[in-house]
């Protein structure tokens, strides 16, 4: 009898624990173990599931434990994918087993090797096999009569809707011949798989064809494509004015590399809010693309994860946390509206997937596509640096011309609308045009304040005001969904006379309706796009000419292409000037040119009317006069003047919890143990606060941070890894680290 020797291997587990542990594998599970996989392990009194990273050569036996079992019978990922983890780990200073943790789709935590025994049990019917019926792509018209039943299904799969056979049999009872029929007739299409339900599955899709790409186009085009050619890892900017047909450059882009037999990732700040892309992407190449968004259940991300996994899709489009697809042989990264803080998660493992696109492009060697109408000012800092590639497209790809804004002073008038912005409005309509209404603050008022005690309703977790929703009847928080009845009492001292102060989009709403009563009014925000399809409602009522006038945040800023529009206006062009934090201008001339470049995007010339009570800021100047290169000349100056990226690298600690003065008390000793470290170690690093955060009291509980900043990043590390080790382990309270900040 020969013993097989036994295993050792490292693994992370998904505790906040800095560093990784062995194990012993006991030869009973040797051939099942390897790294990417989950294993269940003994961990002090309990057992955890825990990552498989590799299998160790050497170590000292004497004192490990073995693990209980192996927890998957396929590799979740690769060993490329686990050095991408790893890197991200090291970089954000966040354990290892928690980005794993991350990176995983949620609905694989019910997972294990007992029940994925049998494929059509998995969690429930999270993924079962069965048959879907479609309507043909081309469905053409029958040439000869159908039956009742054959008419009525196929009407019905005309719709949106659910189509499995199941859901069939239920409306139409027994109907097995009639759907074979219209399946000989080409009529209807069977899909018989593994199911994985897909939100925009059912949107009717027309075949798309790549269009002739103009000067500026094809020569990004052939930049991006031999750079594929060389199978090596090619970072560009794609800087475009809005329209210019980046998205056609993304496309065709993508088209090369699938041809060259690899795979696309595509990043873009929020699914929902760019059907427009996702409808492109589906009509130039049909089937085997992933959705990952916002929207899905736990079961269907899960189910989309694993069609990646297995290999079966060759486009995956996501936000943010589609950078961990588990997409291989990849050819390109595209991350679309680069600039957009999206890109940022704002807890817990705080990654920018902006930034590792590049990182994750520079592991696998590809070609990875920065695609911007405005980028960031660290990004063409970088492309002046010599970092990234520039390909631009200056001029709008139909040939329409960027529109003229015109600002109106907005002193002395107590309306949201001007006369000006009211006249331009009345013509619009009556010619036939659309409006777009711009305003980046949904509700009626922003808040509402005692008449008597003057104190505005705020909310008793969070440090803001709450919104006031007519419609609703209720004051908001819009961080933590608190909702009081509206317009009520005074909280503070009881009195049933509240005012008014500041507008939101139910205002301006609620004005234009006033002015403008002919007109047919959409208002488009978080609170009338809640409800599933509802954006997509909105949209395709402007896009078919069902609307006249438009009325959003910044949500409608994003992606769309509406020809009809001539007319922007934009309530208040200071909005977002006014933020405690260093993008502020940076954000306000992106969300400006943004806005601008929704006008005349069509034939007719588009013409923007800004109410500003104070136009004089650069980042209002410079948007007016489509100035890109001088607003980042002056941004430039400024970061660099007060020390922010890309003139220092970030990094900030956060300090939360329920008691104030424990929160206190701890950013203090936090604040003194960084400054005597950073002395002790001779580093040249500002330390900043402690300060209260931005919002500084957020669900209930009390946020103070400190701010680090360095010419080095590697100065930072040392810093923080040092600080990591020397700090007491903080009880009731929590303390993160955020590596490059973008709120600050
Ligand atoms: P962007 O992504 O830069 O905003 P899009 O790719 O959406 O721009 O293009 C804007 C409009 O111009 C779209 O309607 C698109 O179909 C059209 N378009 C793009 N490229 C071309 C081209 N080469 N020829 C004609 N029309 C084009
Ligand atoms: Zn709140």
């Amino acid at each position: 009898m020969t013993l097989l020797p036994s295993q050792i291997i490292e693994v992370a587990v998904p505790l906040p624990i800095e560093r990784t542990f062995h194990y012993l594998v006991p030869s009973r599970l040797s051939e099942a173990t390897a790294p990417g996989k989950r294993v269940l392990v003994p961990f002090g009194n309990r057992r955890l599931t825990a990552y498989v990273l590799a299998i160790v050569e050497t170590a000292d036996t004497t004192k490990l434990k073995e693990i209980l079992d192996v927890l998957d019978d396929e590799e979740l990922w690769t060993k490329k994918e686990l050095e991408f983890f790893r890197w991200i780990a090291s970089y954000y200073m966040h354990p290892l087993g928690e980005v794993l943790r991350t990176a995983l789709p949620a609905g694989i935590n019910l997972q294990t090797r007992k029940s994925q025994g049998n494929e059509d049990e998995l969690s429930g019917g999270r993924s079962v096999r069965h048959e879907t019926w479609f309507r043909a792509g081309n469905g053409t018209e029958p040439q000869r009569t159908l039956g009742t039943k054959a008419a009525a299904l196929l009407e019905f799969l005309r719709q949106d809707g659910v189509n499995s056979a199941a859901e069939l049999r239920r409306r139409f009872g027994q109907c097995t011949p009639q759907l074979k029929r219209l399946e000989e007739l080409g009529l209807v299409e069977r899909e018989q798989r593994e199911v994985y339900r897909d939100p925009f599955r059912n949107e009717a899709s027309v075949r798309d064809i790549p269009r002739v790409l103009n000067q500026h186009q094809q020569t990004a085009f052939v930049q991006i494509s031999s750079s594929l050619d060389r199978h090596e890892f090619s970072p560009f900017l794609l800087h475009g004015v809005t329209g210019s047909g980046k998205t056609e450059v993304y496309l065709q882009a993508i088209a090369h590399a699938l041809e060259q037999g690899r795979n696309a990732l595509v990043l873009v700040p929020e699914i929902s809010l760019t059907p427009q892309l996702v409808y492109r992407f589906r009509a130039r190449f049909g089937g085997g693309i992933a959705i990952l968004h916002s929207g899905l259940s736990d079961g269907e991300r899960y189910d989309e994860w694993r069609r990646i996994r297995r290999g079966l899709v060759r486009i995956v489009i996501g936000a943010r946390s589609a950078i961990f697809a588990p997409l291989e042989q990849i050819g390109i990264i595209v991350v679309d509206e680069e600039h957009e803080a999206s890109f940022k998660q704002a807890d817990n493992l705080r990654y920018n997937a902006r930034d590792l696109a590049l990182v994750r492009g520079q592991l696998e060697g590809t070609t990875v596509v920065l695609g911007s109408a405005t980028p960031l000012v660290t990004t063409l800092y970088a492309v002046e640096q010599g970092r990234l590639g520039l390909l631009e497209l200056p001029t709008r790809a139909g040939g329409s011309r960027l529109p003229v804004v015109e600002t109106i002073a907005m002193q002395g008038i107590k309306s949201t609308i001007s006369p000006q912005l009211h006249q331009s409005l009345v013509e619009t309509v009556a010619e036939g045009g659309q409006a777009i209404i711009f305003l980046n603050r949904r509700g009626f008022a922003t808040f509402l304040v005692c008449g008597e005690c003057s104190q505005p309703l705020t909310c008793p977790n969070c440090s803001v005001t709450l919104t006031y929703h007519r419609q609703r009847r209720q004051s908001v928080c819009h961080y933590c969904d608190y909702a009081v009845p509206a317009p009520g009492t005074c909280p503070s001292c009881g009195a049933l006379e509240l005012k008014e102060l500041g507008a939101g989009t139910e205002r301006v709403e609620h004005d234009l309706v006033e002015l403008l009563p002919q007109a047919r009014i959409l208002r488009m925000d978080s609170d009338t796009t809640s409800g599933k399809g509802s954006h997509n409602r909105l949209l395709s009522r402007m896009a078919d000419g069902s609307a006249d006038i438009l009325i959003g945040t910044q949500m409608i800023t994003k992606g769309h292409d509406f020809p009809g529009v001539t007319l922007v206006g934009v309530i208040s062009a200071e909005a977002s000037l006014n933020m405690p934090d260093f993008r502020s201008s940076e954000r306000t001339f992106q969300v400006l040119s943004q806005v601008f470049g929704r006008a005349g995007r069509g034939d007719a010339p588009g013409r923007v009317l800004l109410q500003a009570l104070n136009p004089t800021h650069y980042a209002i100047q410079c948007a007016i006069n489509h100035d890109g290169a001088g607003f980042y000349q002056q941004e430039l100056e400024f970061r660099r003047e007060t020390g922010y990226p890309p003139f220092a690298f970030l990094a900030a600690i956060g300090i939360s919890g329920t008691s104030e003065q424990n929160v206190g008390q701890r950013s203090e000793v936090t604040t003194a143990l960084l400054l005597q470290l950073k002395n002790k170690l001779k580093l040249r690093i500002e330390i900043l606060g402690p300060a209260p955060a931005p919002l500084y009291r957020l669900r209930g509980r009390f946020r103070r941070q400190i701010l680090l900043k360095a010419h080095s990043r590697n100065d930072l590390r040392r810093l923080i890894t040092d600080w990591l080790s020397h700090r007491t382990p903080p009880a009731a309270i929590r303390e993160m680290i955020d590596i490059d900040p973008v709120d600050m």
